[in-house]
């Protein structure tokens, strides 16, 4: 049975407001369905009933496929009030917001398939013998989760591991807990039950207390690589399945051929879009032979673009999420002007409306010229900086790529269908667009990081979609013998076969 989350947490840290739900002071924790306020430096108990994780492994599969039936359509009516808590603590476009809870949305989907999705395999394998495969919940499970989509990657981890009945201790970035939060309320509105969901905040102590606990059987991580390495280090130790998946330099391929408008478009909008705070922007673009002439159209497009708040209509990218962030990339583009590298276009105190002056913006920023040994190439920047390098063949770009540490997105643009195979044939990273800048896989597929964008055992770590299932599950393979005729049971049986 599974065992009931039901214990006491130290230090949880506070966190900032969360207006969208009206509560004042304090952000509360959401724990056995109610919303408890967080004191910061003492014990806080968590109480889960055991009768209600009991009651959710053995509940029925269609019961839980209703529930997440009515989930999905609860964060469609609300998907305004949770865009609207992202932009305020996250800083992207109201838009922007509006897509994260999109793309989060859709796993619920998907998890509605739940029924299907958890068939297991059946062979008749001699007369009266079959042998079947169940998969079954592991338990109490664990998500922690990065500040750049508060909607989007609590969903990817909660829908798919209580729809295979698990329960689930979710810990929101503490920099933008509130969509959590709200998706927590329309879990429970939904018909989760007390238990199943939990929301625990707070940072390094949190995380701590979720690697350790004996109870938590599993633990997806998405974040950078130190706490990601960190986290997948101390939470293997204590016998925990963990798939954390990390940080990117993500390289698009820009190839002569390919269709101008359309690349230098696709580009810009990779690149600076959520003020470049995406694991799968493309912040990096390899210009082969001719096609680097290209720039000073690229340049003009990213001039364009509207840095503003993210409730403003006209904006096109807001603020990054820290000063401490705004200061790292600032430093960031600095190291490219150091080491070398041409800042064709400087996005460091840029221009905003007045109220938004002390925030903290930096505009659209382009490096050329840039080389591999350089910080802001080797550097996951993770601001609306792309640093450009050129190459003279589609070969070199693509050892280029594959001699970088990271694998967890990369694109080609191109006309030629041959090369583009050539490309997806060659490049050594987990999800590839071919003329798709941003090539993440709706979920019923699954998010595929590669190389050092992801730690765990890659047959199961996934994060959604059918795969993402058999992280969250065990396997077991049932062999059956019902004989039919009569037989013979007074001898031993003791050769196999
Ligand atoms: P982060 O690692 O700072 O935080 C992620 C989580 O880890 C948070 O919940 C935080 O509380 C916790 N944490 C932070 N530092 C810790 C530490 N030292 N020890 C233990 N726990 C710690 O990441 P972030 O800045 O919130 O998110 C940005 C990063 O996430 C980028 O590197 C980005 O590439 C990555 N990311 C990766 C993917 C992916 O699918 N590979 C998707 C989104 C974001």
């Amino acid at each position: 049975a599974i065992r009931t989350f039901s214990t006491s947490i130290r230090s949880l840290q506070p966190v900032s407001p969360v207006n969208s739900l009206n509560i004042k002071r304090t952000t509360p924790l959401f724990i056995n369905g109610d919303f408890v306020e967080s004191k910061t430096d003492k014990w806080i108990p968590l109480y889960n009933p055991a009768t209600n994780d009991l009651t959710w492994r053995k509940s029925s599969i269609l019961s839980r496929q209703r529930i997440l039936l009515d989930l999905q359509l609860l964060i469609r009516e609300h998907t305004d009030k949770i865009a609207k808590a992202i932009t305020e603590e996250q800083g992207k476009t109201f838009a922007d917001a509006k897509g994260d809870v999109l793309r989060g949305r859709q796993v619920v989907e998907t998890a509605c398939g739940i029924t299907n999705l958890l068939m297991g395999e059946q062979l008749t394998v001699s007369t009266d013998m079959d042998t079947y495969t169940i998969r079954e919940p592991l338990g109490v499970t664990a998500g922690i989760c990065p500040f750049n989509f508060p909607a989007m990657i609590p969903l990817w981890m909660f829908p798919l591991s209580i729809a295979a009945g698990n329960t689930m201790i979710l810990k929101p970035s503490e920099r933008d807990p509130g969509a959590a939060l709200i998706l927590a309320q329309l879990a429970k509105e939904a018909g989760v039950p007390n238990g199943v969901l939990n929301i625990v905040h707070g940072s390094i102590d949190t995380v701590n207390f979720l690697c350790d606990d004996e109870h938590i059987k599993a633990i997806s991580f998405v974040g950078s690589d130190r706490a990601g390495k960190y986290i997948y280090k101390r939470g293997t130790a204590n016998g925990k399945r963990v798939q954390a998946n990390l940080g990117a330099k993500n390289h698009g391929v820009v190839m002569p051929d390919a269709n101008k408008n359309y690349t230098l478009n696709q580009l810009a909008g990779s690149a600076f879009g959520a003020a470049g705070q995406r694991c799968m922007a493309l912040s990096t673009v390899v210009f082969v032979g001719k096609a680097k002439e290209w720039i000073p159209e690229l340049v003009d497009r990213a001039r364009k673009l509207r840095i503003s708040g993210g409730m403003e209509p006209d904006a096109d990218l807001g603020p990054l999420i820290t000063g401490q962030a705004k200061e790292r990339v600032e430093n960031l583009i600095q190291s490219g002007v150091d080491q070398g590298a041409k800042l064709i276009l400087d996005g460091r105190n840029p221009t905003v409306p007045e109220k938004y002056k002390n925030g903290n913006f930096v505009g659209p920023t382009i490096l050329a010229d840039v080389k591999p040994h350089m910080e802001c190439y080797k550097e996951e920047i993770f601001g609306p900086v792309l640093v450009a390098l050129n190459v003279d063949t589609l070969d070199d770009a693509v050892e280029l790529i594959n001699n970088n540490p990271y694998g967890n997105g990369t694109a080609i643009f191109t006309s030629n269908g041959s090369n583009a195979r050539y490309f997806t044939t060659s490049i050594e990273v987990g999800q590839i667009g071919v003329n798709v800048p941003i090539p993440v896989p709706l979920p019923m597929f699954s998010f595929t990081g590669n190389k050092a964008s992801i730690q765990g055992d890659i047959s199961i770590c996934k994060l959604d979609g059918k795969s993402g299932l058999q992280f969250y599950t065990q396997t077991k393979t049932v062999t059956t013998l019902w004989r039919h005729e009569d037989v013979d049971h007074t001898k031993s049986a003791v050769t196999m076969n």
